[in-house]
C-alpha cells in the first residue's frame, strides 16, 4: 500500500491575523506545518507565526511587509486577505468617510496585498488567492451600505483573478462567512444577535475555527481544481445565493 506524501510546507500570509478570523486561519495553517505570517495594525501573532506590522491602506506598508516576509519564508503562495473593518450606520448618515475607509480596507486592501502576491506566483506559477468576504456581500444588509459593496467587490476581484491568473496555476477563490463569534460581532446588542440567529438554520453562530476550515481546504491539493467560488460558511443563512 502507498501512504500519500505529507504535503510540502509552504509560504502563507494572513492579513488581519493577530485576532478573530484571521487569528484561527493562522493558527490552522501552523497547525499544518507551513509557515505563516501575519499582518496587522497592532496586536501578537500566534505563537509560531512571523508577526509583520502593515495598514493595508498603505501600499508602501503592503510593499515592505512582503519584502520582509520574503526574506524570511520565501515567496506568498498562499494569500489570505482577511483583513476589514466596519463602519455600519443608515445611508443618509453615512459619511463620504464612512465609505471610503471600509472600501479602502476591505476591498483596495485585498487588492493591493492579493496584486502584490500575484507578482511571485506568477513567477512560481502556482499560488492560491483566497479572499475573505461575508454573507451580507450576497444578501445585503441595512445599516451596511459600504461594507457590503466592499464585499461584493471581493467577488468580481476574486473571480477577475481567476481568468486571468488560471493559466499559471494560480486559484482565487472567496469565503463567505455568516455571522461568527469575533470582537466584529461582540458589538451587536444581545436583542440583535437573537434575531440574526433566529434567521439562521442552523440556528447558531459560526466558530471562527470553521471560517479557518474553509480557508485551509481551498489552499489543500484537494482544492487544486476549485477556482472563482464562493464558499459560504453561514450555517445557511445565504442559501440561494
Ligand atoms: P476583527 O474585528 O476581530 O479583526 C479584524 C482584523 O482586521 C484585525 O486583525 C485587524 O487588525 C485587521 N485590520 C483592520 N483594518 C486593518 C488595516 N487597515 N490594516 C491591516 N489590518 C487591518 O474581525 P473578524 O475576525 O470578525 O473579521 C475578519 C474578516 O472576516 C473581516 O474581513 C470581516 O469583514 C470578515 N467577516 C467577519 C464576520 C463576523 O461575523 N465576524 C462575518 C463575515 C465576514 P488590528 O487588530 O491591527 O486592527
Amino acid at each position: 500500500m502507498t501512504s500519500t506524501p505529507a504535503p510540502e510546507p509552504r509560504s502563507v500570509l494572513v492579513t488581519g491575523g493577530n485576532r478573530g478570523i484571521g487569528r484561527a486561519i493562522a493558527e490552522a495553517f501552523l497547525a499544518q506545518g507551513d509557515r505563516v505570517a501575519v499582518t496587522s495594525r497592532s496586536g501578537e501573532a500566534p505563537e509560531g507565526a512571523l508577526a509583520v506590522a502593515c495598514d493595508v491602506t498603505d501600499q508602501a506598508q503592503v510593499d515592505a511587509a512582503f519584502a520582509t516576509i520574503e526574506e524570511a519564508h520565501g515567496p506568498v503562495e498562499v494569500l489570505v486577505a482577511n483583513a476589514g473593518i466596519t463602519r455600519d450606520t443608515l445611508v443618509l448618515r453615512m459619511s463620504d468617510d464612512d465609505w471610503a475607509s471600509v472600501l479602502d480596507t476591505n476591498l483596495t486592501g485585498s487588492f493591493r496585498v492579493a496584486r502584490r502576491a500575484s507578482k511571485s506566483m506568477l513567477r512560481l506559477r502556482r499560488g492560491r488567492l483566497i479572499f475573505v468576504s461575508s454573507v451580507v456581500g450576497l444578501l445585503g444588509s441595512a445599516g451596511q451600505v459600504n461594507y457590503a459593496a466592499s464585499k461584493s467587490g471581493l467577488v468580481g476581484m476574486a473571480r477577475s483573478l481567476a481568468r486571468e491568473l488560471g493559466s499559471r496555476s494560480i486559484t482565487a477563490n472567496v469565503v463567505a462567512p455568516g455571522f461568527v463569534e469575533t470582537d466584529m460581532t461582540a458589538e451587536l446588542p444581545e436583542e440583535k444577535r437573537a434575531e440574526y440567529r433566529a434567521a439562521i438554520p442552523l440556528q447558531r453562530y459560526a466558530s471562527t475555527e470553521e471560517v479557518a476550515a474553509a480557508v485551509t481546504w481551498l489552499a489543500s491539493p484537494g482544492a487544486a481544481y476549485v477556482t472563482g467560488a464562493v464558499i459560504p460558511v453561514d450555517g445557511g443563512l445565504g442559501m440561494g445565493h
